[in-house]
């Protein structure tokens, strides 16, 4: 039997924390789920996810439908895009068959790589890697998931370039369903490569991106801030979205951006293993930042208290402390001084 295999490349860098992360998990299942129904999916596709934050891992082997567990998604820092198209053209050479005179090969295979934010590595040479070995054997399909994906890099070397414009639950389920049935109908295609397909009608929230322009992104949107419990030792995010200037009001002048709060997310113990190492200088100040909330994890009351060794990490109320990172006691006060945080790389 022929296998047709299936790559999904997911960014799973800290901007994709909350919804867009759960809408991606139980994606995950949903496809497995629609391809099971279909008797040709399940005799030909073969799948595999691949996850990409500060490093890049596979988290599922190619495996057979009927066999396939579904990962979890971890979180990390960082998005390094160069690294997961270097990543995914090892796992195509390694275990995608090739045809020869003696015996039919694999499928094309195709690579779901779906990100919603901009390279933190340089992708350049792995750009030139696949432009130069792998345009004829794999179709790359670029999925932008939201405003900030900047697909732009992967123009050059993508077959198809889509934007997934929002990232609401019904209209996440929609764009499964999509790449389910394309996946489905390349299953009974015998082979032909089947061009990527988009009804409009049917699927508003999709776009096909097809020049440069629309392939950049805006600029960012949110400032990402990781801690430490003091408590469990566990990291967490706090997520902060740009609130718009309010340069329209007479009398008040805003003198800088402001962020206002949008949730605070836990995290596994392996979030540090997916992210990127490099020292960041990205820094924010303290007064930028508007409103907050507790400790994910232990319930603490607040989870933005700084230590002077920079990290960050919850406390409930005023009093002494103790740093998770550095373990120095620390005396922490409500004080009205701006203090510089350093932002995730997202
Ligand atoms: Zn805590
Ligand atoms: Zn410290």
């Amino acid at each position: 039997m022929r296998r047709l295999p299936i790559f999904l490349v997911i960014d799973v860098s800290e901007s994709m924390v909350g919804s867009p992360l759960r809408h991606m998990q139980e994606g995950i299942n949903q496809l497995i789920n629609e391809l099971r129904k279909d008797p040709y999916a399940l005799e030909t596709v073969y799948l595999s996810v691949i996850a990409f934050a500060g490093v890049v891992k596979t988290l599922a082997p190619l495996m057979e439908l009927y066999a396939f567990y579904p990962p979890r998604l971890p979180v990390g820092a960082g998005t390094s895009l160069g690294a997961a198209l270097n990543h995914v053209m090892d796992e195509i050479t390694q275990k995608v068959i090739l045809s020869s005179p003696t015996q039919k090969g694999d499928y094309k295979p195709i690579v779901y790589l779906m990100s919603d934010g901009s390279a933190t590595d340089n992708p350049d040479a792995a750009i030139a890697r696949w432009k130069r070995d792998f345009m004829q054997r794999a179709t790359l399909v670029s999925v932008g998931i939201g405003p900030f994906a900047d697909l732009s890099r992967l123009s050059e070397i993508s077959t198809s370039m889509l934007r997934l414009e929002d990232v609401k639950e019904n209209d996440f389920k929609e764009f499964i369903r999509w790449i389910s049935q394309s996946v489905s109908s390349q299953s009974r295609s015998l082979g032909v490569d089947l061009p990527i397909s988009l009804d409009k009608k049917e699927l508003p929230m999709l776009s096909l991106v097809k020049s440069l322009n629309d392939a950049a992104a805006i600029d960012e949107n949110y400032v990402i801030i990781s801690g430490l419990c003091a408590k469990t030792k566990l990291p967490y995010l706090l997520k902060y979205e740009r609130a718009p200037m309010m340069n329209d009001v007479p009398y008040f002048k805003q003198k800088a951006q402001v962020y206002g709060y949008v949730g605070v997310y836990p995290l596994e113990a392996d979030y540090m293993a997916w992210s990127d190492s490099r020292v960041n200088m990205n820094k924010i100040a303290a007064s930028a930042l508007m409103g907050g909330g507790g400790c994910p994890h232990c319930g603490a009351l607040a989870a933005l208290a700084q230590c002077g060794c920079g990290q960050i990490f919850c406390v409930n109320g005023e009093g002494v402390a103790q740093c998770p990172a550095c373990h120095q006691e620390v005396y922490m006060s409500a004080s009205g001084e701006d203090f510089d945080i350093s932002r995730s790389r997202g």
